[in-house]
């Protein structure tokens, strides 16, 4: 396999997270007989750029990219999160009613809403059908479909170039990013601006973040990568933030080479810092596989020990990273009988390849379990706090990364 980015051939082994389905595909009971489809799950290293990506399998572009059934706004930090970028960046660019916005993979509206209501003229481009039905009903404008060169150029050449075009958390999930780049830079004004959100390769390291490993997350960014990337489309970065969101990310700001944006100090500070900690160098990569095995031992030695001591055991978030985990570490309902979750489009249905159950999370209250694991640690105090009353009855609560805790 080649470089995403840059073409060059990829020999780096970063992960081997053995064979995993794809982690949306929430199982139906009649499902539960049927054989799965499973892809293996292994990340490389491009030697050249740095930029980590997903190994690449035939065909499997179509099947991770539908029946996403994730709801943005089911996450009140994640909602206060979007109020206050936009706040920062309306100021930050001087946004009024006669700029532009348009954010990639807008979701129900969860963040527009906002420009929505200072008057700020916006479009969200969202894919998803189901998300994007639920941004239109909330009064944010959305063009149903993937975004990419063609479409960017497209809105360019009918008069709707933007001021600022924003994504957050679609940066590391687009196949092709060279592509997608190229058409942010043309739907850019001159002196427009571009901001992404991602998880911070970094931190992903730093922290042991193995299981936000998953097919559908094609890219593990770095600064240094991103600079890359940015640069061979037109565009430069000229600031940057670090942030607690998703276990550590990165907000970039990018603009067209030739805008008038002055570079901050915080570009080249952030690039040392990634050398530093060895982002550019073979070994940081080599010796990561066994940091992640030891988080899965632990993991599994909890459970076992809490089924041994005859101690009940739930998991709380069906989501992406609880199934990588779940999978890697070969859990099954004996030793997690069942997970809740919010989101009522998964209550009833099944964690792929483990088979756990998802239940609402009234359940909770009923059976009481000893430990409540959250397997979303990006949420966990989110969830604590919603959980207060078990805790007070005697539940603990349990995150197994970065290394296992209990309180
Ligand atoms: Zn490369």
């Amino acid at each position: 396999m080649k470089c995403r980015h840059c073409n060059t051939e990829l020999e780096l082994e970063f992960l081997d997270l053995g064979n995993a389905p794809p982690s949306n595909a929430y199982l139906k009971y009649d499902d539960l007989r049927k054989p799965e489809i499973t892809y293996p799950l292994r990340i490389l290293t491009c030697t050249n750029c740095w930029l980590v990506q997903t190994e690449d399998y035939a065909k499997a572009d179509a099947l991770f990219s539908e029946d996403y059934a994730y709801f943005s706004s089911t996450s009140k930090g994640w909602l206060k999160h979007a109020a206050a970028y936009c706040e920062m960046i309306t100021k930050r660019l001087g946004l009024t009613a006669d700029s532009f916005v348009v954010e990639l993979a807008s979701n129900d509206g969860y963040l527009l809403k906002n420009f929505v209501a200072n008057g700020v003229p916006c479009l969200g481009i969202e894919p998803t059908k189901s998300t994007a039905e639920a941004a239109k009903a909330i009064g944010v404008p959305v063009r149903q479909q993937f975004f990419g060169k063609a479409v960017g150029e497209e809105m360019a050449n009918a008069g709707e170039k933007a001021d600022l075009v924003l994504g957050n958390n679609v940066y590391a999930h687009v196949p092709d990013i060279n592509d997608f780049t190229q058409g942010v830079a043309a739907l850019l004004k001159p002196n427009g601006v571009v901001t992404f959100e991602f998880p911070h390769l970094m931190q992903l390291i730093a922290q042991n973040q193995f299981d936000t490993v998953y097919h559908e997350h094609f890219s593990y960014l770095s600064l240094c990568a991103v600079t890359s990337i940015f640069e061979a489309a037109g565009l430069r970065v000229f600031d940057v933030e670090e942030l607690p969101t998703h276990g550590g990310s990165l907000r970039v700001y990018g603009c067209i080479t030739g805008a008038d944006h002055t570079k901050t100090n915080a570009v080249d500070k952030l690039l040392l810092a990634e050398k530093k900690i060895g982002l550019q160098t073979e070994e940081t990569y080599k010796t990561f596989q066994a940091k992640a095995d030891a988080v899965k031992d632990e993991f599994v030695r909890f459970l076992l020990d809490a089924k041994a001591n005859g101690k009940s055991v739930a998991g709380y978030g069906a989501a992406a990273k609880g199934n990588t985990l779940m999978n890697y570490a070969g859990i099954r309902p004996d030793l997690m009988p069942f997970v809740c979750d919010a989101a009522d489009a998964k209550i009833g249905q099944y964690l792929p390849a483990s088979h756990i159950p998802i239940l609402a999370p009234a359940t909770l209250k009923e059976r009481r379990p000893d430990y409540l694991v959250i397997l979303p640690w990006n949420i966990a105090e989110e969830v604590m706090k919603q959980n207060a009353d078990l805790a007070a009855k005697g539940t603990k609560f349990v995150t197994a990364v970065p290394s296992l805790k209990v309180i």
